[in-house]
């Protein structure tokens, strides 16, 4: 196999792209495929795939002989050519899981963090977590970098940590930057929910329309995907959701305000009135299916996963009740596909997004198989 490090394996073109998002979202594919799909000429494609094969990223898998016509080369992923490391930082836990180029979760492995860690703290258990999950069947030429999916607020287009709830030592930490340098890989860094919703698209592919993963774990947050792509605002911080008022008169929450939707519901969770809590946070849900008119929502998050099913028949019943949608409306409810892994997840798949295929778009092409 051609041994390459992850610097020179960066495909830089745009062909390279189209074809890898091609490549990465169907099983197999033929050049008519991808000419199809991408409107690029047969010859181009050719040079492509050549060199694809070369890097091992593809391989020839069979011929198919149609009964009119030419026979015509069969192509497949190599999925486990590449792999990107996710990380899904959140106030008390570190969770790390390796992805294939197909989009494969491999591994997992949850580890605790101290309360209140530094940033120095987190870089640790990053190079401890990585050194042991590339040292499972020897990966560290074919790591492509790491995926890291944080609490916010965080400006995700300069790699900073502006003042993440809850953590006293992260106000403007370049983390994306000291990461880079403390672990020698290309790092991702994106908010938690932003990766989460990422990785459920991935995975629900072409057919997947404008959606909110709803994450509560902590706090509350909503990670967007609108109009074919993670939609992260003007500041990169959409997302807290947590902190829209449903009371006006209600409980003073940490981002100072009083009656946000994740201080209100904090109190019922922790008052033991998990029903509650899901009908506050069903709400909000609403509120949002209201404003952004979503075809699909998706629960995940840890503490709302230990009651997953209170919250998705609260969620439900609302998204059906409240809403008055008339019946052209439809909008689906369900549990995040990949359970407690889906920001790590998302995380490394926007690392494989970036240099395999075209960022931001998981699925830009439909493409038969
Ligand atoms: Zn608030």
């Amino acid at each position: 196999m051609t041994r390459v490090t992850a610097d020179v394996t960066f495909l830089r073109g745009y062909n390279q792209a189209l074809v890898m998002a091609v490549g990465r979202t169907a099983r197999t594919f033929e050049r008519s495929t991808v000419v199809e799909a991408t409107g690029l000429t047969p010859q181009a494609v050719s040079k492509v795939i050549a060199r694809l094969i070369a890097d091992g990223l593809i391989r020839p898998a069979g011929v198919r002989r149609p009964g009119i016509g030419k026979p015509a080369v069969v192509y497949a992923l190599v999925p486990d050519s590449r792999y990107a490391i996710g990380a899904h930082v959140a106030r008390r836990t570190l969770r790390l899981v390796l992805v294939d180029l197909a989009g494969t979760v491999h591994h997992s492995a949850v580890s605790p963090m101290p309360r209140d860690f530094t940033p120095e703290q987190l870089l640790d258990a990053l190079s401890v977590g990585i050194d042991t999950m590339a040292g499972i069947g020897d990966l560290r030429s074919r790591l492509t970098g790491l995926g890291i999916g944080m609490i916010g607020p965080l400006d995700h287009a300069n790699g900073l940590v502006r003042d993440a709830h809850g953590l006293r030592h992260w106000h403007d930490v370049p983390l994306r930057e000291i990461a880079e340098k403390h672990l020698g890989l290309p790092v991702h860094l994106d908010k938690d929910v932003t990766a989460g919703i990422t990785a459920e698209a991935w995975r629900h592919g072409a057919t997947f329309g404008d959606a909110a993963l709803i994450m509560v774990e902590s706090g509350i947050g909503g990670g967007f995907w609108l109009g074919g792509a993670a939609h992260r605002g003007a500041h990169t911080n959409a997302g807290e959701f947590g902190h829209t008022v449903v009371d006006l008169t209600g409980p003073r929450c940490v981002c100072g305000r009083h009656g946000c939707l994740e201080i209100v519901h904090h109190r019922a969770a922790e008052a033991g009135d998990i029903a509650h809590a899901a009908r506050v946070l069903a709400v909000g849900v609403v509120n949002l299916l209201q404003t952004l008119d979503l075809a699909h929502v998706v629960l995940a998050g840890a503490d709302l996963l230990r009651h997953s099913q209170t919250y998705l028949a609260a969620v439900t019943e609302a998204v059906g009740a409240d809403a008055r949608r008339a019946d052209w409306l439809s909008t689906t409810v369900a549990l995040s596909s990949l359970g407690a892994d889906v920001i790590a997840a998302g995380a490394a798949m926007q690392v494989l997004d970036q240099h395999y295929g075209i960022p931001e778009l998981a699925h830009p092409l439909i493409v038969g198989s």
